[in-house]
């Protein structure tokens, strides 16, 4: 692979994620000539991409995966309510529209689509769930990629790319022990978000970092994003935001994926290490909530918290990696989860004293409430009387970061200045928080990397071509 590395090519792509193989498929079939490298060795390929299952995408009527509609304003709404407004709306509308297309670009390049699983968070009419999730679509992706000519380098990590004026001229790479440097006549940058670099998180969240758990890919080093930044390009989006969700605090440190997820918390009641509740676990229905719950337990002592389910709540939600801790007594299950004698139990007590009669409706918002509780639980708030009881232990697992690269609608990255670099385009996590300021909204990082991934390697190739 060191000989082709050393040949000229018109588009470089940065990253072998989803954002990356779609740029590198829309630069190729415009007619350039396309280089894809990644820092990961083949069997890792694929990024957090190959950890996903599905994405959000506008209809005007029913397809053969998704149910009802979902027009442009709904979808425009729902991301507004999620980042409370800390959003682009050109960049943001771009993305929605754009994934009516992305869905048929997907099956072009034998991506094969499948309705909603159940239990996936109520999202069979919003989001098209991968057949085979995030690894096939990946497999896939590579597979359009290197049938149409696309050459491929694994094992490449770009440790800078230098800036010349308006202009990128040159990538240096690392593979293993040898270094080499390449010319691309225009650069897309795809490679994640920084996530996996637990010192810069550091900077933001402080030695709480140190406990955070990483979902996905151990090569979002972010290496490419200081580069840039370190060279004046324009930022954006914050270092405290990301995307972060509960996850099983006996998971890996790197890749558990999604399956370390604990998606019992509206069903729960969550207490700190002492034994104490500190958020509302009902506030609203999991699709829009699940994403607070990673920032919330990073708040929280040691980055612990801990969810208390009873036998009623057992099979409403998605079957968890890790066995739950199981007891027959509240005390018994404070014990086993390292929790002070008596906390827990007083919690319980006065949660079930609190809990009012209603309809209980496990897939919508529901009459179940507290009364009086602080903090309330707004939802599906049942006594834990059902023996036997179970309990997770919670850590934070950071999915993705929000400060990237600022981008405009042809992806274009900024130089602190105003001015566009004119051969350097962004696509995916690393540009994500041009439109995603805070929250979430599930699905819409596929949305995000598929559209501005196509949008990238179009126009990589048309300053290349033109
Ligand atoms: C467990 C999990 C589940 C998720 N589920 C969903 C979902 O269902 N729907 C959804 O929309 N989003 C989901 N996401 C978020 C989604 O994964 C991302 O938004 C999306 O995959 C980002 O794509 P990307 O191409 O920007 O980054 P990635 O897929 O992470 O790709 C980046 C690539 O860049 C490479 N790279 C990094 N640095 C360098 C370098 N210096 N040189 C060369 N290569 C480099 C990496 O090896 C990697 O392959 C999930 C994430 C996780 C972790």
């Amino acid at each position: 692979m060191g000989e082709q590395l050393e040949r000229s090519c018109d588009v470089a792509v940065v990253g072998g994620g989803n954002a990356g193989l779609c740029a590198a498929i829309e630069a190729r079939k415009a007619g350039a000539s396309v280089l894809l490298l990644d820092s990961a060795p083949r069997p890792m390929r694929g990024g957090n991409s190959r950890h996903t299952r599905n994405l959000r995408a506008m209809h005007c009527e029913p397809t053969g995966v998704l149910t009802g509609s979902y027009d442009e304003e709904e979808y425009w709404r729902d991301l507004l309510r999620v980042t409370d407004g800390d959003t682009d709306e050109g960049l943001a509308r771009l993305t929605i529209r754009g994934t009516v297309d992305a869905l048929s670009f997907m099956s072009r390049n034998g991506v094969l689509l499948q309705p909603a699983l159940s239990g996936t968070l109520s999202l069979a009419r919003t989001n098209a769930f991968f057949l085979g999730g995030g690894k096939a679509l990946v497999n896939a992706y590579y597979s359009s990629a290197t049938r149409s000519g696309i050459d491929v380098a694994y094992d490449s990590e770009v440790v800078a790319l230098h800036l010349d004026g308006l202009d990128v001229q040159r990538l240096d790479i690392v593979q293993g022990e040898r270094q080499e440097s390449i010319f691309p006549k225009a650069v897309v940058v795809a490679s994640g978000g920084y996530q996996a670099n637990i010192e810069w998180l550091k900077q933001a969240w402080g030695p709480r970092a140190e406990n955070f758990i990483v979902r996905g890919t151990p090569y979002a080093n972010g290496r490419v994003l200081r580069n840039l930044l370190d060279q004046g390009i324009a930022s954006v989006g914050d270092p405290t935001q990301c995307h972060a969700v509960a996850i099983d605090a006996r998971s890996p440190k790197f890749d558990g994926g999604i399956v370390t997820r604990i998606d019992c918390i509206p069903f729960a009641v969550v207490v700190d290490k002492m034994g104490r509740r500190f958020y509302d676990e009902g506030e609203d229905i999991w699709p829009k909530r699940y994403a607070i719950w990673g920032r919330l337990v990073a708040m929280q002592a040691d980055q612990l918290a801990f969810a208390i389910i009873d036998s009623k709540a057992r099979e409403l939600f998605m079957p968890t990696a890790y066995p739950a801790i199981r007891a027959d007594t509240i005390d018994e299950l404070a014990q086993k989860l390292g929790l002070p004698e008596g906390n827990l139990a007083q919690t319980i007590a006065a949660y079930n004293a609190a809990v009012r009669p209603g309809r209980f409706d496990s897939s919508d918002l529901d009459e179940c409430a507290t009364e009086g509780l602080d903090p309330p639980k707004t939802h599906w708030a049942r006594a834990i009387d059902t023996t036997p009881f179970f309990g997770y232990p919670l850590r934070p697992g950071i999915t993705f970061t929000y400060l990237g690269v600022k981008v405009d609608e042809s992806a274009r990255v900024y130089l602190q200045s105003g001015r566009g670099v004119r051969n350097l385009f962004a696509a995916g996590e690393i540009m994500a928080g041009s439109i995603l300021g805070k929250g979430y909204l599930a699905g819409f990082g596929m949305a995000i990397g598929t559209v501005f991934g196509r949008i990238a390697g179009r126009e990589a190739a048309r300053h290349v071509l033109s």
